[in-house]
């Protein structure tokens, strides 16, 4: 048993998740080191930690090593928006592949328990509905979305070979669409997307037609979530699946998003991407058993605080 203090480094701690996982673990009693390079997260997601004894910033690049002592470590660190880790895709896979193995390699050489964001993009365009965590995905491997899909399932790859090869302490969630306030109003994620536009009057911009779907969670579960699987059982390394099972399609959520506001806005629409999963929805039996863990925010209310976020920011 350590006394005093937990230090828990946050790689992406400036990001949309990562914030909002800092101010948990600030808000818990820990020493939390917020490790970022500000490619897609900014300094006012976590200005409110800044005077706090307990929170300190290092700007740093996780493709990079990092000698730091700490207790456990979350990897989030890696642009989560396909428009932004398509902007320099080889980054992207450097930020998945390489800051695994430098923090991995942190990991083994303190012994720290550590954590990472994986996503529901290593099931690719799923063939299987809902995602279970056995299932091993159909993945593009020469695709716009591969150098964030398999860099992630790369990631994955390493944590599992640290763990059978150094007994390390691994935990891996995979991440579904999650959605909530501190996103970047330019993040171009389809929650953020949606409200901005409805919000300005402009075009609701439907890639496809909208008959896509996607199961959205509210940030505030998500890292609930987190918590539950970092604190678990050693032998609970995942991989598992976090997210809400309400699934929508996104026309759906953008006459949700439009009636809420009350916007003028209409839908126009635009080519859907290429390698744009047609379906997504989690299935989370193995969160709700040995976590006992389920999202508790519903959609519109989730929303709601989504709105009230960006309504403050643009105005
Ligand atoms: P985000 O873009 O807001 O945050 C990512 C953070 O990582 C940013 O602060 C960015 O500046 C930082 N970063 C990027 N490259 C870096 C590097 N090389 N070194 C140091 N910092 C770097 O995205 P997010 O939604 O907060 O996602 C966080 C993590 O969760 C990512 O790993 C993402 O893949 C994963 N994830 C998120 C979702 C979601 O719906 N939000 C879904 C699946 C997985
Ligand atoms: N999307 C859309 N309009 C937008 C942004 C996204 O119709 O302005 C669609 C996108 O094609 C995808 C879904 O919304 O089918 C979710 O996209 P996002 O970029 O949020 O995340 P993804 O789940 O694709 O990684």
């Amino acid at each position: 048993m350590k006394y005093g203090r937990k230090r828990v480094l946050v790689t992406g701690g400036a990001g949309f998740l990562g914030s909002h996982l800092c101010d948990r673990l600030v808000a818990e009693g820990n020493d939390v080191l917020c490790v970022d390079n500000f490619y897609t997260g900014t300094k006012d997601n976590i200005a409110h930690l800044m005077g706090n004894p307990y929170f300190e910033l290092i700007r740093h690049d996780v493709t990079f090593p990092l000698y730091l002592e700490v207790d456990e470590i979350f990897n989030l660190a890696c642009p989560a928006s396909p428009v932004h880790y398509q902007r320099d895709p080889v980054q992207t896979t450097k930020t998945s592949v390489h800051g695994a193995i430098n923090m991995l390699g942190l990991a083994k050489r303190v012994k720290a328990k550590i954590f990472q964001a994986s996503t529901s993009e290593v099931y690719g365009d799923p063939e299987v509905h809902p995602q279970t965590e056995d299932y091993r995905g159909s993945v593009n491997p020469i695709g716009p979305r591969a150098c964030y899909d398999e860099g992630k399932r790369c990631a994955e790859t390493l944590f599992f070979d640290y763990w059978r090869q150094h007994a390390l302490q691994i935990r891996v969630a995979r991440i579904f669409n999650t959605y909530g306030p501190r996103m970047h109003p330019d993040d171009g994620r389809v929650v953020s997307n949606f409200i901005v536009q409805a919000l300005e009057g402009r075009d609701i911009t439907l890639y496809g037609d909208g008959s896509q779907t996607r199961s959205f969670c509210f940030v505030d579960d998500l890292i609930e979530g987190f918590l539950r699987l970092m604190a678990a059982p050693d032998e609970l390394t995942g991989p598992v699946n976090l997210g809400n099972p309400h699934e929508i399609t996104v026309r759906q959520l953008a006459e949700t998003v439009i009636a809420m506001i009350g916007s003028k806005s209409t839908l126009v629409t635009r080519p859907l991407p290429a390698d744009d999963p047609l379906q997504r929805q989690p299935n989370i039996d193995q969160a709700r058993a040995k976590l006992g863990w389920e999202p508790s925010v519903p959609l519109e209310q989730g929303l709601e605080r989504t709105i009230a976020y960006f309504r403050a920011r643009l105005s």
